[in-house]
């Protein structure tokens, strides 16, 4: 597929922070943020492989699902607009003029918008409702919410493979636990990956994850766990804690830490530091997806 503006291998830079050279932790950070300025991080990897089994489908459209602040219905009307696809993105809910900025982007990148009623739309993997998305819109290829299918996690597992085997520990944000499936399959034998929760309640994601390994390879692959006491509330919630160390980490090293995902991340990585969860000498890698 043409590549447009597509930084891929990302960078793996180490972050040099002496609360971690003090616990004798070093710590690099996977800056697939960097890959593409509308269609970043894990939301690339996810795709990518997706938008190649559509095209060789024949398909010209995409449909898929979302809340109306889905970073995932951004990234699929991104895509649609970078790699040549017509998008419809069905959003949960009614609508409300005027839309809010993940809509407006995804209206300005040509993506139809259609709302299913919060009834309907736990019903969307429905063959009925989807036969009804197809007699209104015409054929799709269909992309579930969250972007996470077997296809995804084949992609993810390609973060593993760039950062290669000189780590130990490998860590993720978790939403829907597709991409921590991708690295924990993609891992050395030596390796272990970590995925933090961004939402409440996450100990539901080790089954995600599990039934996502089963249906992308046929069976569990990899050492990993999931954090979930991160979330600061639940999804897309703050708390003053989080915005400090966001602040703190922006002063020490210039980087804006998206606070949906990667702050959570983050700042569970050097909680866990600080309470000794990592061996002396740990080299840890944080994947900034987003
Ligand atoms: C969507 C998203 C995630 C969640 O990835 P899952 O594969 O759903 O677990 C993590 N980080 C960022 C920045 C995201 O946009």
């Amino acid at each position: 597929m043409r590549e447009i503006g597509v930084t891929a291998p990302s960078p793996l830079v180490q972050l040099h922070d002496e609360r971690l050279d003090g616990l004798g932790i070093s710590l690099h950070l996977k800056r697939d943020d960097l890959i593409h300025r509308d269609l970043r991080g894990n939301k690339w990897r996810k795709l990518r492989p997706n938008l190649e089994a559509a095209r060789r489908q024949g398909h010209t459209r995409l449909l898929t699902f979302g809340g109306a602040f889905s970073n995932h219905l951004a990234a699929t009307a991104a895509a649609g607009r970078l790699y040549g696809f017509d998008t419809v993105g069905v959003v949960r809910g009614e609508e409300h003029r005027p839309l809010n900025d993940v809509l407006t982007g995804v209206v300005r990148h040509g993506m139809t918008l259609t709302y299913l009623d919060r009834a309907s739309y736990r019903r969307k993997a429905d063959p009925n409702v989807i036969s009804g998305l197809r007699k209104r819109f015409g054929d799709f290829y269909l992309i579930p919410e969250g972007g996470s299918n077997a296809l995804a996690v084949q992609g993810c597992t390609e973060i593993s493979r760039e950062i290669g085997s000189g780590f130990d520990i490998i860590c993720c944000p978790c939403g829907t636990g597709g991409t921590l499936a991708g690295i924990a399959a993609g891992l050395t034998p030596h390796q272990r990956a970590i995925g933090f929760s961004v939402l409440k309640g996450g100990d539901f994601l080790a089954g995600e994850v599990r039934r996502l390994q089963s249906e992308a390879f046929g069976f569990m692959r990899g050492n990993w766990s999931v954090e979930s006491e991160f979330h600061f509330g639940g999804f897309a919630k703050r708390a003053a804690a989080l915005d400090d160390f966001i602040a703190d980490f922006r002063q020490r090293h210039s980087l804006d830490l998206d606070w949906v995902y990667v702050a959570k991340m983050m700042y569970g990585i050097f909680s866990l530091a600080c309470r000794g969860s990592f061996p002396d000498g740990s080299r840890l890698v944080a994947v900034v997806t987003g």
